[in-house]
């Protein structure tokens, strides 16, 4: 019996990573608690109920890989899944798995601090409720925290406003009506299509022009997943190795071993495929802007062939990044909505929007009277929702104080002061840039495989050192800074908060060497932590 609030294991978090952790911990043996503000399970695909919301990772690749039975017995409906239906796989993983007695929904953590005396955390519920845990795992997400910008007016609005991340239950009725969508990154991207077919009106108002693929979606016929299903394990394997997690192949050759005519192929046959697999058509891509501007102008093509009108084209296509520096989009229909009739295009890169009036917005002289404003504005990505929290380490340590320049972990799974607190999908690790979950899964393996080491051992607390830390630090950002990434004002920069440390947030070294740096740490005994 666990005394009443008092666990094994706190995670924060009931989205993918969290349901895998409590399925994992419970096969310890340890008493866990799941905790999550939101009413369901589901994390990001609970939250993300907006118009057209889809993964941009194939969901035979996209979905979990740790029971063959699960994998066999679920059948997606098409190559992408929309958001309702991978948020029912996740129910149903919920359910079969009996998850849900160990998960506290609607609840948020405000606090956690090290009681050092008893090397537990004590935690601390919105409600004002103490939790107690010897492991605290913060399954927290990479893009939990909406943005809301600070546009002057927004409260005044007398329409419907609504953020990508943040969408009603009930869903949004926009059927009829003028419709604003600020914003043009991949959540506006998936959504625009489908208001534009809804709407009476809509007006996009574009501050950056996306690069964006198409994702060719469509249903999942019985042959196709059979044979996937029959593969499914040397597919997996083959995900696990790459540098993006995925199953596709990963050319070693630099783009400039190609010929002009070879090059063109074999972007256009990635193209046919869809999805990020033009990233991987050559090896140099990420690291030579030359290189990376040949798929830019191959893109850019792309834009002006889908785009009626030239100069509405030509405002679509994105000059000020390299392709790839900011997240890519992978799209149906995006930039063909622009030929509707009742879409219009608004760059706001050289005149933002002044304000939101009670009945739509204002820029210079001209009023945009809209009934309902979709903010598609993002996230404060990575850190957000780990610094929601006021976390303390030893000492009293504050995590907000240790972090005001920038994020430091080793390996992007543990912190210096904070001992036997993880972080799942953390800054320093490979997270976003990869299929999350080929990320998730590797990191909630080596977190309970830790926690299973140091409970034979009868070790109390792990925690990395401050060289150990320094040292990823340094290699996280030595390998950035050999990449284009820090070159484009993005959210993996953390440009998109105002006063957030401008580092680059996830590793770039990929997933594959990055399992393998984080196996031989643990295979050396946990090289660079103190086990105490
Ligand atoms: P995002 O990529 O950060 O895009 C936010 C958009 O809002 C950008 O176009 C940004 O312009 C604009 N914006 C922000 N503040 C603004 C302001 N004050 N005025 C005008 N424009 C403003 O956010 P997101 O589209 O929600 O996507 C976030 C990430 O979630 C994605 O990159 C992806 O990793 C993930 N995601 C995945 C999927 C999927 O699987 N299909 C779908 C949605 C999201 P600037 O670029 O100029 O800052």
């Amino acid at each position: 019996m666990t005394p009443r609030g008092r666990y094994d294991a706190v995670i924060v978090g009931a989205g993918i990573s969290g349901l895998y952790l409590l399925h994992r911990l419970r096969e310890l043996g340890l008493s866990v608690l799941v905790v999550d503000q939101a009413t369901g399970v589901g994390g990001t695909w609970f939250w993300n109920r907006y118009p057209g919301a889809r993964c941009d990772i194939e969901s035979m690749t996209y979905s979990y890989s740790w029971s063959h039975e699960l994998e066999q017995e679920w059948t997606w409906s098409e190559r992408y899944a929309a958001q309702p239906e991978i948020l029912a796989y996740l129910e149903h993983v919920a359910d079969r798995f009996d998850l849900r007695r160990d998960i506290r929904l609607g609840t948020r953590i405000a606090e956690a601090a090290l009681e050092e005396s008893e090397d537990r955390w004590s935690i601390v519920t919105g409600d004002g409720e103490r939790l107690s845990a010897t492991f605290l795992i913060m399954a927290t997400g990479c893009l939990s925290v909406p943005r809301i910008p600070d546009v002057p007016g927004l409260a005044r609005f007398a329409g419907e406003l609504h953020h990508t991340g943040l969408w009603p239950h009930e869903g949004v009725d926009v059927a009829g009506k003028r419709v604003g969508v600020i914003g043009t990154g991949s959540s506006a991207v998936q959504a625009i299509p489908i208001i534009a077919q809804e709407a009476a009106h809509l007006t996009v108002f574009q501050r950056t022009a996306n690069f964006s693929v198409p994702a060719w979606n469509g249903p999942l016929g019985a042959d196709a997943v059979r044979k996937r299903k029959a593969r499914y394990e040397t597919l997996r394997s083959l995900a696990r190795t790459t540098p993006a997690g995925n199953p596709w192949n990963t050319s070693p050759q630099s783009i400039w071993e190609a010929t002009p005519e070879e090059r063109e192929r074999e972007f256009e046959e990635r193209y046919a495929v869809g999805g990020f697999c033009l990233h991987a058509a050559y090896r140099d891509i990420f690291q030579d802007p030359a290189a990376n501007e040949l798929l830019c102008e191959f893109l850019r093509e792309k834009i002006r062939r889908r785009v009626h009108d030239p100069a509405v084209a030509e405002l679509l296509c994105p000059y000020d990044h390299p392709v790839g520096t900011k997240r890519m989009c992978v799209d149906t229909g995006y930039f063909e909505t622009y030929n509707r009739d009742n879409v219009r295009l608004v760059s706001i890169r050289d005149r933002p929007i002044d304000e939101i009036t009670e009945r739509g917005l204002r820029i210079g002289e001209e009023h945009f009277a809209l009934d309902t404003i979709v903010l598609g504005t993002g996230f404060d990505a990575i850190t957000g929702a780990l610094l929601a929290i006021d976390l303390r380490g030893r000492g009293g340590l504050s995590l907000r104080e240790k972090w005001a320049g920038g994020p430091r972990s080793a390996l992007g799974l543990a912190i210096a002061g904070f001992p036997n607190l993880f972080t799942v999908t953390g800054p320093g690790s490979p997270s976003v840039l990869s299929n999350m979950m080929v990320s998730i899964e590797q990191h909630v393996d080596w977190i309970v495989d830790c926690i299973a080491h140091l409970r034979e051992r009868g070790i109390a607390t792990i925690e990395p050192t401050d060289e150990r830390e320094d040292a990823w630090v340094a290699h996280v950002r030595e390998v950035g800074d050999a990449s284009l990434y820090p070159r484009a004002a993005s959210w993996y920069m953390g440009a998109n908060i105002p006063g957030k440390p401008r580092v680059l947030l996830p590793y770039v070294g990929g997933v594959g060497a990055y399992r393998e740096l984080c196996d031989a740490v643990a295979e050396r005994g946990y090289e660079g932590f103190v086990l105490r």
